[in-house]
Order: structure tokens, then C-alpha cells, then sequence
């Protein structure tokens, strides 16, 4: 069934991109797996699923020891004292909402001589989660962070509000758009999940984070 689901995600995908003259290739899908036990995961990386997405750093270190030869990916909210454990396991931090928590990866990476790929999380919308920059602070935010020499800024991420209707989540994500053209044309985008991913990919979405849609509600 989680082949069948992948298999469906990707002809979805080939479908918003052929209409758009977007590369297929381009995308990433992102296993979010918190929840799901390792042979529900396994079965998603046996149908060549290879980024996993994970909320919560322990969560993450457990299933690593099962599953490490794929790329992991810190999604939720990532508090100062869990950053060394996550350095070990993730190769990029969807989730950094702070300049604090850039300085306390880039303290821990230059311990371990790592340079973590990070992505800064924006808050497109008031009303949804507690996390990410307000776009009024993101420029200071990123010029601070970008003289951190252990993180190297990818891009950017946000999470839409839960919508009715997957053409309401358009709005956030053509802003990230924007607002990534406006900072560096170069970065990725980090948006969409299972309700709107196909809206996210039309908007520009370079990894979008899946989970009920691979693995069921
Ligand atoms: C859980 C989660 C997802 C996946 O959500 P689905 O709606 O199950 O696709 C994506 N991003 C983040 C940050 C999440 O916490």
C-alpha cells in the first residue's frame, strides 16, 4: 500500500509538472516519518524513497541506527539542547526560527568540524504555527546568520495554515517564493505536505514533506 501511495504521489508530480513545463527532477519528496516504525519506513525507501523527515531529534536517532544510508531531515521544531544530538544524524534543518539556534548549531558543528546545511523557517501566515522568522525580522536574521561559518543557509521553509481547500495554501507559498527571489534566487524552497503538495510544486517548491500521503491517514 505505501508502494502504491508512492507510486501515485509520483505520477501526481509528473502530472503539475508536465502542465507547468517544470523538471520532475527537480523535486525532492521528503518521507516525513515521525510516527511510523521502521518497517513502515523501509518499505517507502525500498520503492527508492532516500530523504526522510523527521520531527523530533530523538525520534530521529532511533530510526537512524535501522536506517542510515539515506539522507535524514530535522522538519519540526528543534530546541538548543537536542542541537548536538541532531548534527550526528541530520544533513539538513528545515526547522531554524531563531538567530540563537543558528549560534548553537554553529558552536556544536565547529566542535564536530561540520558545515550543516540549514534551512530558515518563515512564518507566512499569523495564525499558524508558534515557529519560524516574522518576514519583518528575516533580513537582520539572515545577515547575522550568514557570518556563522559552520551553517550554510539552503534555503527557505514554511508551513501553511491548515486550508479548505488546497488552492487557499497559494498565497504562503508564492510569499516564500518571493521573498526567496527577493534574498537569493539561488535557495530552495521547502513547501507543501500531503493536502497541498501539487499547489507547492506550482508555486516553485523544490522539496516538498510528505507524510499521510505515503503512508495513510
Ligand atoms: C508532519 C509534517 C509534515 C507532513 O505532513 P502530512 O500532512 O502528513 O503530509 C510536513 N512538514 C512538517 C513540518 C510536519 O510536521
Amino acid at each position: 500500500m505505501i508502494k502504491d501511495n508512492i507510486e501515485k504521489i509520483r505520477l501526481r508530480i509528473s502530472q503539475v509538472c508536465a502542465k507547468h513545463k517544470i523538471d520532475p527532477g527537480k523535486i525532492t519528496v521528503l518521507c516525513v516519518t515521525k510516527g511510523r516504525s521502521v518497517g513502515e519506513i523501509l518499505e517507502a525507501v525500498n520503492v527508492g524513497i532516500n530523504h526522510l523527515g523527521e520531527n523530533r531529534v530523538q525520534e530521529a536517532v532511533d530510526k537512524y541506527k535501522f536506517i542510515s544510508q539515506v539522507c535524514w531531515q530535522m522538519v519540526g521544531h528543534l530546541q538548543s539542547n537536542k542541537v548536538k544530538d541532531a548534527l550526528g544524524v541530520f544533513d539538513l534543518i528545515h526547522s531554524v526560527d531563531s538567530v540563537n539556534l543558528a549560534q548553537e548549531i554553529n558552536k556544536q558543528a565547529l566542535k564536530i568540524n561540520k558545515i550543516q546545511d540549514i534551512l530558515l523557517e518563515v512564518k507566512t501566515s499569523p495564525e499558524i504555527s508558534k515557529f519560524g522568522f516574522k518576514e519583518e525580522i528575516l533580513a537582520d536574521a539572515c545577515a547575522q546568520i550568514e557570518k556563522l561559518k559552520q551553517v550554510n543557509i539552503k534555503g527557505l521553509m514554511t508551513i501553511a495554515p491548515a486550508v479548505d481547500s488546497a488552492l487557499d495554501a497559494r498565497p504562503y507559498f508564492s510569499r516564500l517564493r518571493q521573498l526567496r527571489d527577493q534574498f537569493n534566487p539561488g535557495w530552495l524552497l521547502s513547501m507543501g505536505m500531503s493536502d497541498d503538495f501539487e499547489v507547492a510544486i506550482e508555486e516553485g517548491a523544490d522539496i516538498i514533506r510528505l507524510g499521510r500521503a505515503i503512508f495513510g491517514r
